[in-house]
């Protein structure tokens, strides 16, 4: 069964990548899908952010990255995928979560939402909380893979 994780991954973290590597142990395939979002301001571009996904996966053989734009249904219908893989952190995570996976189940029911439950050391982790302390100069490199921590740098130096 080929699994979609679609997200921004900007950029792409260590809690991202735990639930990259316990996706792949579940599903055949794993795609992971960056959203391009003409109206989001991203750090990376999405060929950066391709590439940095790209680099931390080399070692997982059924994973894979490409990019989408709109809607993330279609997408799966186009990569013949039938399942989201999305994580969840916290409470807050779950009212967001389940309102996307009701609506995506509206559009095509051949989907189904899979939630995984972040592992406790990367619960509080997310990209935006690592661009925050990357432009404080704070340190990164316990939160992202080494490839993103010094992508960070260049880019904040
Ligand atoms: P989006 O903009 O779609 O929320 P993100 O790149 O922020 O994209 O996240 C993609 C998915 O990864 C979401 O389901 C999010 O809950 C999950 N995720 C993000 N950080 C973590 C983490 N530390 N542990 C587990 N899941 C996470």
């Amino acid at each position: 069964m080929i699994a979609i994780y679609p997200g921004s991954f900007d950029p792409i973290t260590l809690g991202h990548l735990d639930l990259i590597e316990r996706g792949s142990r579940l599903f055949d395939q794993v795609i992971v899908a960056v959203l391009s979002n003409p109206s989001k301001q991203p750090l990376f571009t999405v060929e950066q952010r391709l590439e940095q996904i790209r680099y931390s996966t080399q070692h997982l053989t059924n994973v894979e990255a490409d990019s989408f734009q709109g809607l993330t249904v279609e997408y799966a219908k186009q990569r013949q995928a039938k399942v989201l893989l999305r994580g969840l952190r916290v409470l807050s995570d779950f009212e967001m979560e389940l309102q996307m996976a009701h609506t995506n189940q509206t559009l095509w029911d051949g989907i189904e939402t899979v939630f995984l439950a972040t592992t406790k050391e990367y619960s509080f982790l997310s990209s935006s909380i690592v661009k925050e302390i990357a432009r404080f100069g704070g340190k990164i490199s316990h939160l992202v893979p080494e490839n993103v921590a010094r992508d960070i740098y260049l880019y904040y130096s």
